[in-house]
């Protein structure tokens, strides 16, 4: 009974906040002693039905809500969450973009995301701390050069930049690095100026404002426990507060897809793995772009309270746990001692895991489903904090008109029946391996 009273579309909405933020509210707030500022969203209870029923309150979900309301003006949406927003992999990732893509089904994908995150923050009109301080990714040997110039000159020719520097333009930038190794020596990088970083939580926090102020629920602690199906249609879901119509559902639930998708009779081809992440002690500014290893998988930048943000693989195993173990503490570690053995003045603040919807060549998907007006928003494997802004504005483009947009064309379902794969990174069907 609690689920129906909850549910019922009668129950008042309060206003949501139309504060504007700017330089004249930050002033006006400071002279009443921060007194006046409105909740960023509404805790919105769930109506009994809406147009879209959005799974996951996490990057994709909003970002999807966003634009679904400001692109397509479908605002009778409600996203709903099983715990708090931010408290996915949107709130546990190192913060990394970029576009530094190779293949045609990943390039424009991914360049379209970062364009929208350069206009992210007046899109929105939220402080995300964008910060495009550059990627760098080392290569070790010549044929890794000759790799990495393959695919610097792709992306070049998609119109999206991309530097080869050599060893001394890398010492440049980058003095602290063990460039004489003896094991793996720094022969020079691949450069992306315009990547760099983005205040994770702060995306979430963001999206779920602009979503808000359009009329989106965005209803936190409500668990989808079923997916409703009649004659092969979306009906609505089954929630722990309550079932809600819909004429359309959309998945984002990212590390939980399989487990979702199961419920509308669905085996998705991936696997869910821990990631983890860590967070040294705060230091001055010591690291002033992104700079990955490129012979352990190892990723590096510093965080503006000073903490070196870092990660490496996967735990290899498949949990949905959302820690880590320590053999895989111990493999980061090392790879970032090799990389900077500096690193080892540092103590380790905080260390965690998020899980990971890793699918079998490592590139996402957004697609139908053949279940009618039921939709799909997974497979984001390491990469799907950069993709945020691209994955929620395409994932609305596909919810609002039936049809794919033009960069997520190749994103398809089915490309694991067809062979049509997206292997970016060569490893074949090697989910731990992308
Ligand atoms: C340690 C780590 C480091 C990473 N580093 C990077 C990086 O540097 N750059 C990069 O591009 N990507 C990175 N990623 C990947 C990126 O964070 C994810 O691919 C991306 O955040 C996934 O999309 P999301 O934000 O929507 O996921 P999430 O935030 O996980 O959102 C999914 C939401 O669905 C909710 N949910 C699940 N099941 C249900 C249910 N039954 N009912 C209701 N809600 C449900 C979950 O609670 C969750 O909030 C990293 C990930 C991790 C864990």
């Amino acid at each position: 009974m609690l689920g129906s009273a909850v549910c019922s579309s009668k129950l008042p909405h309060p206003d949501p906040p139309r504060m504007r933020y700017s330089i004249f509210s930050l002033a006006a707030q400071a002279l009443k002693g921060n007194r006046g500022w409105a909740p960023a969203w509404r805790d919105a209870a769930p109506k009994a039905e809406y147009d879209v029923v959005i799974v996951g309150g996490g990057g994709h979900g909003l970002a999807t809500a966003h634009y679904l309301a400001s692109r397509h003006g479908i605002t009778n949406v409600a996203v709903v969450e099983k715990g708090y927003v931010g408290s996915g992999n949107v709130g546990r990732n190192t913060t990394i973009i970029r576009s530094n893509y190779l293949l045609p089904g990943n390039t424009p994908f991914y360049e379209l995301s970062l364009k929208l995150w350069e206009g992210l923050e007046q899109d929105i009109n939220f402080n995300a701390m964008v910060s495009q301080r550059g990627v760098l990714n080392l290569y070790h040997s010549d044929g890794q050069r000759d790799a990495y110039a393959r695919r610097g000159n792709a992306m070049r020719l998609a119109g999206v930049d991309g530097e080869l520097l050599d060893r001394e333009q890398v010492r440049a930038m980058a003095p602290f690095l063990d460039f004489d190794n003896g094991r793996f020596p720094i022969q020079g990088g691949l450069l992306q100026r315009r990547g760099g970083t983005v205040r994770h939580d702060a995306v979430a926090w963001g999206y779920a404002r602009a979503a808000d102020q359009r009329g989106v629920d965005i209803i936190q602690n409500c668990e989808v426990t079923g997916i409703t199906v009649q004659n092969g249609r979306v009906t609505g879901v089954d929630t722990t507060r309550g079932p809600i119509r819909a004429k359309k559902v959309a998945l984002a639930a990212a590390g939980n897809s399989s487990r979702v998708a199961a419920m509308a009779g669905l085996r998705l081809p991936i696997e869910s793995h821990v990631l983890q992440a860590f967070v040294s002690e705060g230091v001055k500014p010591l690291i002033d772009c992104v700079i990955t290893f490129g012979v352990g998988h190892f990723y590096i930048s510093q965080s503006d309270k000073g903490g070196l943000v870092f990660g490496g693989d996967i735990d290899m195993y498949n949990s949905y746990a959302q820690r880590g173990n320590l053999p895989t503490v111990e493999h980061v570690m090392e790879a970032g001692m090799a990389m900077w053995p500096g690193l080892g003045r540092l103590r380790t603040l905080r260390q965690w895991g998020g899980i990971m919807d890793m699918t079998m060549d490592g590139s996402p998907i957004i697609d139908h489903t053949p279940v009618q007006g039921l939709y799909l928003n997974c497979g984001w494997c390491y990469g799907g904090f950069k993709a945020t802004p691209a994955s929620g504005f395409c994932f609305a483009h596909l919810i609002a008109r039936d049809e794919p947009h033009e960069v997520a064309t190749l994103l398809r379902l089915d490309r694991f029946a067809t062979g049509r794969l997206i292997d970016e990174s060569g490893a074949g069907a090697q989910p731990n391996l992308h």
